[in-house]
């Protein structure tokens, strides 16, 4: 049996500005499909649109146009409270910049998206330690973050962006501020992960190795739009 699409945007667009001053379209009518357990990779040039589509996934952002469904659900009519309940319940994401909270210790972090979801403190904790444990990072749960190296921050924020058993998991540029070597390993762990296909994946990056090696499909923007080849039929 074929999977269901997890993700359908039909001419999804972005702009910034106000209408008779200049307007940037960020994202310019964008129709992509993604299955449910697929790994897909957005890669392009800086500006071309690839953080601006992930934001829209993620439901930090709504479109100025076309529509977004997430598993049969219309993304850009939710209202706040069903987007702040979809961030929280259905999607995980990790940034380049790791986005951690400064002044709570790694498993505080990683607890995070299981409080917001209300879960209980014990099974919170021991979920949170479960994942430091998964990330190879049990050792450190009482740190804080400015006590972790980079490589540790990103495993951190990967434990916080799976532990709640997001349906989908949404990367941009998590290996950008590491050096290669602990890049490596952090696509090894991110490969590990996501490879049992019980997460769908949307990873944006510059990095055709880290493309090839975690995801199944790639899709190549520029200018806001998906370039040809990259073109991707509405299911
Ligand atoms: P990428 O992630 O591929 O580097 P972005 O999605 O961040 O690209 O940006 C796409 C375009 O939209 C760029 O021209 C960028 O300057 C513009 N842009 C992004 N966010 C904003 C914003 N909040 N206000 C105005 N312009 C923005
Ligand atoms: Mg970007």
């Amino acid at each position: 049996m074929t999977p269901a699409p997890l993700i359908v945007a039909d001419a999804l667009s972005k702009s910034y500005g106000q209408s008779g001053q200049h307007v940037i379209r960020a994202l310019d009518g964008v129709s992509l499909s993604v299955l449910t357990g697929e790994r897909v990779a957005v890669v392009g040039k800086s500006g071309s649109g690839k953080s601006t589509l992930l934001n829209l996934l993620a439901g930090l952002d709504r479109p100025t146009a076309g529509s977004l469904k997430i598993d049969g659900r219309q993304l850009d009519r939710f209202t706040r409270n069903e987007m702040a309940r979809y961030r929280c319940q259905t999607v995980g994401i990790i940034f380049q910049s790791f986005q951690l909270l400064p002044q709570r210790t790694a498993l505080q972090n990683v607890e995070l998206p299981l409080m917001l979801s209300g879960v209980p403190s014990r099974r919170r904790r021991l979920q949170a330690l479960e994942w430091l444990d998964r990330v190879g990072l049990a050792s450190r749960a009482a740190h804080l973050p400015y006590a972790l190296s980079g490589g540790e921050q990103q495993r951190v924020a990967i434990a916080r962006a799976l532990v709640h058993h997001p349906r989908l998991l949404l990367a941009d540029e998590p290996t950008g501020n590491l050096d290669s070597v602990t890049a490596d390993q952090i696509q090894s762990l991110l490969l590990d992960l996501c490879s049992d296909g019980s997460v769908t994946f949307v990873l944006v990056t510059h990095d055709d190795h880290l493309a090839s090696r975690c995801c199944n499909r790639t899709v190549a923007m520029g200018d806001g739009k998906l370039m040809e080849g990259g073109h991707d039929a509405i299911l």
